[in-house]
């Protein structure tokens, strides 16, 4: 089903902006837009697309903007449940979730159970619910559609196929952050300024910090394992510094399939709405002789131990994936707001990984559940 009408949730991210510019240039209508508390700036994005809905989660915020788009005819609702309503908005057929954080799991439910089809950037959605929302996903024939470029490139070579039986495996490609060659060593003093110096894309604090600790690829080998039915096992990471592989899959003949482009989300933002067809991109050309070379290296599994937290976590199954990921959420936050240093980060998302119990099969309050509780180990409260 092709995309025309759009609730774009997390309109006011790094995602959500450039998801707007592809509906720009697309010309496909928003219906819905959220944010958390981005009052001025889901102001200015009301007044251009002119959406049925637009919530904003904080209450306060929500109020402000009421009054601000009175003069419109734009309807103002707040909280989750608002959120959930431009995820289940008649007059939509897709829903663009670029929610930072698990708490894009019940829009992400929402979306489904309404039919919509989804087009996934929020990555943390399939990492703490993957179960739930693919079983949803299949019993409500709905399309789940990767944004994250990585996802986005193996959907790619394998041609929209959700799976394939000369599958080996997946070739999942890494930037390697900014701390990329460092030591433990040199990782002990490293600042939030530094952390969030990544060298190749420009993206939201949190992924931003994710990508400094690798976490980035730990919760995007979990993704792989969801959208695609692979075991974690058939999952490489190669660290590829200048992210112009997007990611490839290796067929059982050895032949190796690559998706490849500028860094710029647009593409893959576009192609999840697009798909089947291709559109024009303002993205620019690729020019392979400007680059002349592309690099590979193994990951430094001792130095960025998230990666292997995460393979041990979706290898256990069950709630673990869940908890790690809140984990990360808590630890990562605790770090923006210069409370725990950097390699406390994996630290403490170890100690919760390797105490806490998890349940083999779950429910969404379970997620809501195993969340609140690893918040509370990571803060030590
Ligand atoms: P961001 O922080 O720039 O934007 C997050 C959006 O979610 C904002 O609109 C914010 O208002 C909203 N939000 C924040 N907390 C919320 C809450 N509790 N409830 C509802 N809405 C909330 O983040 P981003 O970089 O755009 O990333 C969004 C998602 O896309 C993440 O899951 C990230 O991992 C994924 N992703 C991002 C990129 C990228 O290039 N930025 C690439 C691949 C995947
Ligand atoms: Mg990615």
């Amino acid at each position: 089903m092709m995309t025309s009408n759009l609730s774009v949730l997390g309109s006011t991210g790094s995602i959500g902006k450039q998801s707007l510019d592809v509906c720009r240039k697309c010309g496909y209508t928003v219906k819905a837009l959220t944010a958390f508390s981005s009052v001025d700036e889901i102001e200015a994005q009301a007044r251009e697309f002119r959406p049925e809905l637009v919530t904003l989660v904080d209450e306060k915020s929500a109020e402000t903007l009421k009054i601000k788009l009175k003069d419109t005819s734009v309807r103002v609702l707040s909280g989750i449940d608002g959120v959930c309503e431009c995820a289940a908005l008649e007059s939509a057929d897709t829903v663009l979730n670029s929610v930072v954080g698990m708490a894009g799991l019940k829009p992400t439910l929402t979306a489904v159970r309404a039919g919509k089809k989804i087009a996934l950037a929020n990555k943390e959605t399939l990492v703490a619910g993957g179960r739930l929302v693919m079983s949803e996903a299949e019993k409500y024939g709905v399309k789940i559609l990767p944004v994250d470029s990585e996802h986005s490139a193996i959907f790619q070579c394998l041609e929209g196929k959700p799976s394939n039986k000369a599958l080996k495996k997946l070739i999942l490609t890494a930037s390697g952050g900014p701390f990329f060659g460092k030591t433990r060593d040199e990782l002990k003093t490293v600042t939030l300024e530094s952390a969030l110096k990544h060298p190749n894309w420009s993206m939201g604090a949190k992924i931003t910090v994710d990508s400094a600790t690798m976490m980035n690829k730990g919760l995007e080998l979990i993704e792989a394992v969801w959208l695609f039915s692979v075991k974690p096992s058939d999952i490489d990471i190669v660290v590829h510094r200048e992210s112009i592989v997007h990611s490839a899959v290796e067929y059982s003949d050895n032949s190796v399939i690559a998706q490849l482009g500028l860094p710029d989300m647009r593409i893959p933002i576009q192609y999840a709405l697009t798909y089947p067809e291709r559109y024009e991109s303002p993205v620019d050309e690729l020019d392979l002789t400007e680059l002349g070379n592309l690099t590979f290296y193994k990951p430094d599994y001792d130095t960025f131990e998230c990666i292997t937290i995460c393979r041990d976590a979706i290898t256990k199954g069950g709630l673990y994936p869940a908890a790690v990921n809140s984990a990360n959420e808590q630890a990562n936050l605790m770090f923006r707001k210069g409370e725990i240093g950097f390699l406390d980060i994996a630290e403490r998302v170890r100690k919760v990984y390797e105490t806490i119990d998890c349940k083999d099969e779950y429910t969404f309050e379970d997620v809501i559940e195993i969340d609140k509780l690893a918040r509370q180990m990571v803060r030590g409260d």
